[in-house]
């Protein structure tokens, strides 16, 4: 199946989903990485964190591209976001003709109280981050309980919110294989 796993970022979706990939024998496709790898090759990116700083059309253009990669996979965890941060506001990261290359069967939000996530953002030495207050990672995790209520409407696709607590990345992995009907 072609479950979509989304939070913001730093929440632990990577964390979260390798034990679900060990379990359920599912690939993980990082949609960020596919876009990434187009954006390298045509020299408009040189690290995955400034994408969501180009032109909003060629964010889309690379959005669409990578969607239609990945709907052909017949099995996978797919990495995503349900919003992008902009300097142009929130760009959705699961439109409706997004929605229609991928087609999930099953659409998993992981949450943490903003505290820990501010926290586990700044354990991430790799990554660039935006300097997010922790009212902003409230105000996107709210947005994005409405985007994927849309897009559980659009697909009919089932949708369950997971907190990934600290230190229980397995609980959280289990109640995705549950949804998932692997346990
Ligand atoms: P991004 O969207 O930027 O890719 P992400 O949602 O994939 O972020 P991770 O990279 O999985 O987040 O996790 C961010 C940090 O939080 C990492 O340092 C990871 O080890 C840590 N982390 C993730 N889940 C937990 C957990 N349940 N308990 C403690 N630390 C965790
Ligand atoms: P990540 O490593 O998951 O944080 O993804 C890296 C970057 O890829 C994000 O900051 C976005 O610029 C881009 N990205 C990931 N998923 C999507 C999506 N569904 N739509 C548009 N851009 C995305
Ligand atoms: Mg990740």
């Amino acid at each position: 199946m072609r479950v979509i796993i989304c939070g913001v970022p730093g929440v632990g979706k990577s964390t979260v989903m390798n034990i679900v990939a060990e379990k359920s024998s599912h690939p993980i496709v990082n949609f960020g990485t596919v876009m990434f790898e187009e954006a390298k090759e045509r020299g408009l990116a040189t690290h995955r964190d400034e994408m969501r700083k180009l032109p909003m059309d060629v964010q889309r253009e690379l959005q669409r591209n990578a969607a239609k990669k990945i709907g052909e996979m017949s099995s996978a965890l797919i990495d995503t976001h349900l919003s992008i941060k902009t300097p142009y506001g929130y760009f959705p990261g699961l439109p409706k003709h997004i929605l229609a290359e991928i087609r999930p069967h099953l659409i998993v939000v992981i949450e943490a109280p903003p505290e820990i996530i501010a926290d586990r953002r700044g354990r991430d030495e790799d990554r660039i981050r935006d300097a997010d207050e922790i009212r902003a990672i409230k105000e996107q995790q709210e947005i994005n309980r409405y985007l994927a209520a849309a897009a559980s409407v659009i697909t009919g696709a089932n949708i369950i919110f997971v907190e990934n607590k600290e230190g229980k990345a397995e609980e959280a992995a289990n109640k995705i294989l549950k949804a998932m009907g692997v346990i």
